[in-house]
């Protein structure tokens, strides 16, 4: 089968995990510290500004309370965002308004935001659909004019860029993912960045348990403390990174450029083996100044065959999914919206395959049956000679 994600993961992600075993400090340290500035620097943002999490949605809920959402609050996010994020604004009491995107890049628009904007919105979670930047750069000072409190969740554009200035970084938060199905993969875990300095701080105490300070021996430097004592801040969970999966993104985000240079040419390869099939869509180009992460690759058909192609993909070893199934028709969250745009695009789009170790053998078996099963699902083409 190929797969539609697949990490990469080889020789030297397993040397960095044994040298934290043999080091005999698996929790949250050194290699953590690390992991948090280089990715840092990375970013382009000061290190004290990047805090680990053991992963983006809990990176969600915990920006999600910063932005001080809570009952009768309204919090925008296009309807095509990921399940976490809706459940991030819900869990706090607050109202999720799910906004129409363009058809084409499945990313929202100035105006589909402007267009469910009211005097009750707190805040915004937006994406950056398949690793495309997006509007984010307007979208972000339309938030600032308004003191709209704006949320990155930058888990597709982990090297995402506008005009060399990295995605998740025009908000007030923004959040990474480096799950199993994402390009910088270290089993779990993410990262936060705050544009202001206070923020972070509130960010480190509701990522463990809302304790006031941490513990321990090495921190209380006075022998006459009791450095298992604490104060409360907030009721808030456990959401730490440990070194084994720091250690991992450490080489992972080492080897980042090289991923993304290789998904780049997989995207460039799809590109031109699937110009000229009639009947289907491909992503647009990225407009000047934007580059993209290529974190997925979706094609776009008649909603009457798209199930039917991707049926037929499995049954021949291709695997291919959507990302992300529309949240106003999730029963859920009581959404009433009509989305018309969006509604569209979930129905006609599919994520082909796109990862670091796919070969070129694999992209041109991808393309031949995607163009087969268009062929025979398409009533107005099986006739004709191909
Ligand atoms: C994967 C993903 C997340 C969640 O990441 P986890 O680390 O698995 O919690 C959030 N947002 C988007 C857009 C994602 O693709």
């Amino acid at each position: 089968m190929i797969n539609v994600f697949q990490p990469e993961l080889r020789e030297r992600e397993l040397a960095a995990v044994a040298e934290v075993f043999d080091s005999n400090w698996v929790g949250k340290g050194s290699r953590t510290a690390e992991f948090e500035a280089a990715f840092a620097g990375h970013l382009g943002v000061a290190a004290e500004r990047v805090m680990s999490v053991n992963s983006c949605t809990e990176g969600l809920f915990i920006a999600a309370a910063l932005s001080g959402a809570g009952p009768g609050d309204e919090v925008v996010l296009p309807t095509v965002s990921f399940v976490g994020a809706g459940n991030a604004v819900a869990s706090l009491g607050a109202t999720p308004v799910f906004c129409d995107v363009d058809p084409r890049t499945l990313n929202p628009t100035l105006d589909d935001v402007t267009a469910v904007v009211t005097p009750r919105t707190k805040a915004m979670i937006l994406l950056h659909y398949g690793g495309h930047p997006g509007a984010v750069a307007e979208i972000a000072e339309f938030c600032r004019e308004r003191g709209i409190f704006l949320i990155e969740d930058a888990a597709c554009a982990v090297a995402s860029t506008v005009d060399g200035r990295a995605c998740g970084v025009f908000g007030d938060v923004g959040v990474w993912s480096f799950d199993a199905m994402k390009i910088v993969v270290a089993g779990d875990g993410g990262m936060l960045t705050a544009r202001d300095p206070d923020l972070v701080a509130r960010a480190r105490k509701l990522a463990y348990f809302g304790l006031e300070q941490f513990s321990g021996f090495s921190q209380a430097k006075q022998y006459d403390t009791r450095w298992w004592e604490f104060q409360v801040s907030s009721f808030s969970r456990r959401s730490i990174m440990n070194d084994i999966l720091s250690a991992i993104g450490l080489v992972q985000l080492d080897r980042l450029a090289e991923f993304v240079s290789r998904r780049g040419a997989i995207t460039a390869r799809y590109d031109r083996a699937l110009a000229d099939v009639d009947g289907l869509r491909l992503p647009p180009p990225l407009p000047a100044g934007h580059s993209s992460s290529h974190y997925l690759y979706w094609v776009q058909m008649d909603p009457a065959i798209r199930d039917g192609v991707a049926h037929d993909l499995y049954e021949r070893g291709v695997y291919t999914t959507f990302r992300y199934a529309a949240l106003h028709q999730v029963a859920a969250y009581g959404s009433r919206a009509r989305l018309p745009k969006a509604e569209r695009a979930v129905a006609e789009t599919l994520c082909l395959p796109l990862h670091q170790s796919l070969s070129e053998e694999d992209v041109d078996q991808v393309t031949a049956e995607l163009r087969a099963a268009i062929h025979r699902r398409s009533p107005d083409l099986a006739g004709r000679a191909r």
